[in-house]
């Protein structure tokens, strides 16, 4: 809550400082001038407010201002009026910049004017509403064109307070106005507002004050007061706005925290070619660069450069233009990224030749950037090596692993004339999809499940719904800084923008670019990093990750942070290769009957399972025998030394035959023709050993260990290869440590079975080779039963390994192959359940059963090692889990092993980093 205080009145001394104090009624505190604020203050005062204050603090060149609470906010959405005691302190801290700004709020003669911003504690870009130029009515118009010795400007401030106001206050339609200041603009011929002359935008101004008296049967509000107060109500109703709503919903904001309002003198960056609006970042957001990267426009306010519709300057011109002033700027800059110890966006006016900084936050950045300027400030010495390992997401890292196009395929697609244009590369990657040019047909293809790029003329907030399930975003105007690059840096979609080579046409939903039209639906290709448009898809690859230096200087960082190991679960030699490549230190799993549906293999594999009796078996095995020892002796070799878990067979063995219902045609259409009696008897056999195998449910049937304790002798041949795998290795000396792993144990009676025979077949192979190898026994945990008896089992067991997708299924009781078909989404959607367990660890229900086998399986034998290979072993929230469960490693697919050895680390550092 609010601290409470008591106010009397606003004392300010002599040096202008100024002081709320005591009034006899007591108050909750709701409104904060901005030197009463800090940066940690981002829950109360929002981002905005908390960086103004910092700003204040830190003696840079802000102008005056008060922020009224968050919390104000809630209050207001409870009780629909602002709470009591909250006008008062408005009126007090308005006192005190009057004071600061030596002007007076609705002063005929000096008149000070206000800005109204909103400002949540997470950004949330143009989706809440703001009101500028507040106090000009028709009196004070006067003293500030006067004061200004500019009448046009004047008269421009006036039309544009009116504008903004009957928009976001009044609610009136914005095209109405456009349409105004359009017929004047075509009546004048000319293109831009500045172009008008000072009483043509006194004419404009009459006429938007007659739309107001028009649309809302009220005339525009002349009295200041009521415009400030209407105003701010209006910024906290855009907290609830439907804009606003859907963003947080999209980006998990919680409804609760609610927006500051930030009070502001006005500064005007449109009071002649000496003014500008700006908005840039400390080092360059696309790719970490550590260069100033900016924009600014000159004589135009600040949501002119955002809007995107005039096309903007790069900031390195203002060092031409106005030399001082650009020194004075970067200076700020690096100043407030040695404070805040990372990059920053930061907003500015220039009001004739004077500078004022808006607004500072962390800048949203590219994968690419975070990784870059997470290294960069590392090795300059302004963060530690934690803090930059806690600085980069694992949805980044991700994202640095996402395809980009190929070169010669681009290359190609050129040559075959199909680059239409180049754009700003406003946001990186590569994105493939049809043509769409608004944000409800986007919406609508996405869930069709068509992969679309919005292409706009330039987006605005109202397009964001689109955007968020849109592979890629394309506009004809605005800069690196617009609605469009933001929003898609924000959210890691390509973007090109600002590409004027296209010319996009809304009424035949089309665009024309190098002499093509491209029409709604057709495939474009759009390159985020290079900027470049072509027509049709382009084909594309995985990056390398090896060439990404600064994520893995990053992920070498990590590890030595983590406690936690990350393996990989790889198949085949070649996945093997590349979960070293990305950093496995192990293989957590190797599921060897995917080798057996290889289409050499499975013929024999089929003949091990319809063999009549064990010699017949015994013949198939032999042949698969040889097989078998290759693959593992790939995957040995691949490893060189580090753990390989190889698990022996797992699935119902049905799941290597044709499926029943497929076979009985096939049988009964052979019987009815009659012309095919040797495959009909080939086929009954087959159908016979079908049926033999059919359960309701094989899923919890014949699988698993129970498989080695009715056909021992696969078990045999697979350890046999194994082993025999590791001797001939060995003997050519390549170090080997294979594990081999029983699957979905139920009790320590069929461990001790299976350890038996496992430890026969290897000190047979080992005495034939005459070689010794050294490999470990254990089993999966996939059945609550084998968790709770963790301690028998490790009787028998050197190792665990969760198999989390069956200890799910088994635990919850849900089918892992139909749930998320039938029920298992709409139960996350309607908030039953909090995730979809199948890809985040039911950390509560299944998790207490993992926790409870590593203490009891540990109690039995303290060395036992434990991991995970279960899907959840690549989720970050999952691997938190294992790794405060004190596993030994997560194991997951080899794409996930990067983000899996951020995640392992950033678990280390707990939360306290989390923020940094
Ligand atoms: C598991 O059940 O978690 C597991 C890794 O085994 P599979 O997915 O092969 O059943
Ligand atoms: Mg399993």
């Amino acid at each position: 809550m609010s601290r409470t205080i008591s106010l009397q009145s606003t004392w300010i001394d002599q040096h202008g400082n100024a002081e709320l104090i005591l009034r006899p009624a007591v108050y909750e505190k709701w409104v904060y001038l901005l030197s009463d604020g800090n940066a940690q203050m981002r829950d109360l005062l929002g981002g905005k407010g908390a960086g103004l204050a910092e700003m204040v603090n830190i003696g840079l060149p802000v102008p005056p201002g008060f922020v009224l609470s968050t919390q104000t906010c809630n209050a207001y959405a409870k009780d629909g009026k602002l709470p009591d005691g909250a006008w008062t302190q408005v009126e007090d801290a308005l006192r005190v910049i009057e004071h600061q700004s030596q002007r007076r709020f609705g002063d005929p003669e000096r008149p000070l004017l206000l800005a109204v911003r909103s400002g949540a504690k997470f950004s949330m870009p143009g989706m809440m509403d703001s009101v500028l130029n507040i106090g000009l009515n028709d009196e004070t118009l006067k003293g500030l064109s006067e004061q200004s010795h500019n009448p046009h400007f004047a008269y421009d401030a006036y039309r544009r307070l009116i504008q903004m106001f009957g928009k976001v206050v009044l609610g009136v339609d914005a095209h109405k106005f456009e349409a105004v200041l359009e017929e004047w603009k075509t009546k004048r011929h000319v293109t831009s507002d500045c172009e008008l002359t000072t009483e043509d935008l006194q004419n404009v101004a009459g006429e938007y004050k007659a739309i107001v008296q028009r649309e809302t049967s009220q005339p525009f509000p002349q009295d200041v007061m009521s415009q400030l107060r209407l105003a701010i109500e209006a910024v906290f109703r855009s907290w609830n706005g439907r804009r606003a709503v859907d963003y947080r919903t999209a980006m998990k904001i919680p409804n609760d925290l609610g927006t500051a309002a930030n009070v502001m003198m006005m500064v005007f960056g449109n009071m002649g070619d000496s003014s500008a609006s700006g908005v840039a970042f400390t080092r360059n957001p696309a790719t970490g660069e550590n260069t100033l990267y900016g924009e600014y426009l000159n004589n135009a306010q600040g949501e002119d450069v955002v809007a995107g519709i005039r096309t903007p300057k790069a900031i390195a011109q203002l060092k031409v233009e106005q030399p001082q002033v650009y020194e004075q700027f970067a200076e700020i800059c690096r100043s407030l990224e040695q404070h805040y110890r990372d990059t920053q966006d930061v907003e500015f006016t220039i009001e004739q030749g004077k500078l004022y900084m808006l607004q500072t936050r962390t800048a949203k950045r590219t994968a690419q950037a975070a990784a870059k300027i997470a290294v960069d400030l590392a090795e300059e010495g302004t963060i530690t090596r934690e803090t930059a390992v806690a600085r980069i997401t694992p949805a980044q890292v991700d994202m640095l692993l996402h395809p980009r196009f190929d070169a010669l395929a681009k290359e190609q697609a050129e040559q075959a004339g199909r680059l239409l244009t180049k754009g700003l590369n406003a946001s990186p990657g590569a994105a493939v999809g049809a043509a769409v040019f608004d944000a409800d047909r986007a919406v609508e293809w996405a869930k069709a499940g068509r992969a679309v790029i919005l292409v706009r003329p330039e987006t605005t907030p109202d397009d964001v719904h689109g955007m968020l399930v849109a592979k890629g975003i394309l506009t004809q105007h605005g800069g690196a800084t617009s609605h469009a690059a933001v929003v898609a840096r924000g959210i890691g979609l390509p973007c090109v923008a600002g590409c004027e080579g296209i010319a996009v046409d809304l009424d035949t939903q089309q665009f024309r670019a190098n002499g093509i039209t491209v029409i709604q639906g057709e495939t474009i290709s759009i390159d985020g990093t290079s900027g470049e448009v072509f027509l049709g898809a382009v084909e594309t690859l995985i990056p390398n990750f090896e060439e990404q230096t600064d994520l893995v200087k990053l992920l070498g960082w990590a590890d030595r942070i983590s406690t936690l190991g990350v393996w990989a679960n790889a198949d085949y030699p070649r996945d093997a290769e590349r979960a070293l490549a990305f950093g496995a230190q192990g293989i957590g799993l190797c599921r060897t009957e995917h080798m057996f549906f290889e289409t050499d293999r499975l013929p024999i594999v089929r003949e091990m399972i319809i063999a009549a009796d064990s010699p017949a078996r015994q013949l198939a095995l032999d042949k698969l025998l040889p097989i078998q020892r290759e693959d593992f002796k790939g995957i040995l070799r691949a490893m060189a030394g580090k753990p390989v878990i190889i698990r022996l067979i797992d699935p119902p063995l049905h799941e290597f035959l044709p499926p029943h219902d497929e076979l009985l045609v096939e049988v009964i259409t052979l019987r009815v023709r009659g012309d095919e009696p040797g495959r009909l008897a080939t086929q009954e056999k087959l159908l016979k050993v079908v049926e033999s195998l059919r359960e309701m449910n094989p899923m919890l049937g014949l699988r698993g260990v129970r498989l080695g304790i009715l056909y021992p002798e696969i078990i045999r041949m697979q350890v046999r290869a194994i082993v025999e795998a590791a001797c001939e290795l060995q003997s050519s000396g390549v170090k080997v440590r294979p594990e081999i792993m029983i699957p979905l144990t139920i009790h320590y009676n069929e461990l001790k079975v299976m350890r038996t025979l496992t430890e026969a077949v290897a000190q047979q192979v080992m005495a034939e080779r005459g070689v010794e190898i050294v490999y470990k026994f254990g089993t999966m945990i996939e059945v609550p039963r084998a968790a709770l008896t963790a301690d028998q089992i490790a009787k028998y067991a050197q190792f665990f390994s969760f198999g989390t997708n069956d200890l799910t299924q088994t635990t919850l009781g849900i089918s892992r192959d139909d749930a998320e078909g039938k029920f298992l989404l709409s139960y996350v959607k309607k908030g039953l359940l909090p995730a979809n367990p199948f890809q985040q660890l039911d950390v509560e229900g299944v998790g207490q059963l993992i926790k409870l086998a590593v203490e009891r399986g540990r109690r039995t034998n303290p060395s036992l090692e434990v991991g995970i290979c279960g899907e959840h072993g690549g989720d970050p929230g999952s691997i938190a889990f294992c790794h405060q469960t004190g596993l030994n490693y997560v194991s997951c697919s080899p794409f996930r092993v990067p983000v899996a050895r951020l995640a392992a680390a950033q678990a280390a550092l707990g939360e306290s980093f989390r923020d940094v």
